[in-house]
């Protein structure tokens, strides 16, 4: 057969699909019709159960991130799972909470299919920051308050110490801080040692639009008192996370914030 090309049309595809913070209506469209399609659906252990009942009865769901004690996928045997699934002919959906691009495995999986020459195609989800403002009724980017917007990780499985926290600019900054550590304590220790006021407010929102969603509000200063909520949560800070109309402490999800704002310094 030599010098002869094919184009063999049985190839399947791999969609690396954002789940979204829980709730299956704040999936896409894209999304929703991807999942109803899919053979395979490869999911982390953080997509809800909602989701996953979106998914096309025909479709077999495989947890690769079971935790818990659970043997974990190394991310090797995942790139491994979707390639050999898609060679197959399979349509993979790769499901992600959040959105699959930010603080997700989305880089390292596209490289491995293109090296294995595998279609594949990213569908964005609505990132858990996004969800936790909806949750609270701030805007993340309040010009009077924050001209920037700025993701990191409190910490990583593979990196203890987490991003480093940048000082607060000029103009303002909402920091929206993924996997914040289970030591609210160090967590503040790190936001005041760059730089920021014991007064930043901030504002704590774990399970973000799913029925078991809490909401507690504080400020750098007293971060380290405040209850421990369940994971997932999302620590935001900056000036567009003051509420000062919220009583302090938990706030039920109906009750969203109305926010006013200190001038930034
Ligand atoms: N790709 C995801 C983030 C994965 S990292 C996204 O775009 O949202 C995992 C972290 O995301 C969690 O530790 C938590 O900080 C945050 N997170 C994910 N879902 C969340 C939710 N429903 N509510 C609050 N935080 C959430």
């Amino acid at each position: 057969m030599s010098g002869m090309t094919y184009k063999i049309d049985r190839f399947g595809k791999v969609y690396l699909v954002g789940a979204g913070p829980g709730d299956p209506e704040l999936l896409t469209l894209r999304a929703v019709r991807v999942l109803a399609s899919a053979d395979f659906v490869l999911h982390d252990a953080l997509v809800s159960t909602e989701v996953l009942a979106m998914a096309s009865a025909h479709a077999t769901l495989e947890d690769v991130g079971k935790r818990c004690g659970e043997r974990r996928m190394r991310q090797e045997e995942i790139h491994a799972r979707m390639i050999e699934l898609a060679l197959a002919g399979f349509v993979v959906v790769r499901l992600q909470g959040g959105d699959p691009a930010i603080f997700g495995r989305a880089g390292e999986e596209i490289a491995a299919l293109e090296r294995a020459g595998v279609d594949w195609e990213i569908i964005p989800g609505i990132t858990a920051a996004s969800a936790a403002a909806a949750a609270v009724g701030m805007s993340l980017t309040d010009r009077r308050a924050a001209g920037r917007l700025i993701f990191l990780a409190g910490h990583r499985a593979d990196d203890a110490a987490g991003a480093e926290i940048p000082a607060p600019p000029a103009g303002g900054a909402t920091v929206a801080m993924y996997m914040p550590s289970s030591s609210y304590a160090e967590i503040a220790g790190r936001f005041l040692e760059s730089g920021w006021r014991g007064e930043a407010p901030c504002i704590l929102v774990s399970e973000a639009s799913t029925p078991r969603q809490r909401v507690a509000q504080s400020t750098i200063g007293s971060l380290a008192e405040c209850e421990r909520l369940p994971s997932p949560a999302i620590l935001i800070v900056g000036e567009t996370a003051r509420a000062s109309d919220v009583v302090r402490g938990e706030i039920e999800v109906e009750a969203a914030a109305r926010l006013s704002f200190a001038t930034p310094v």
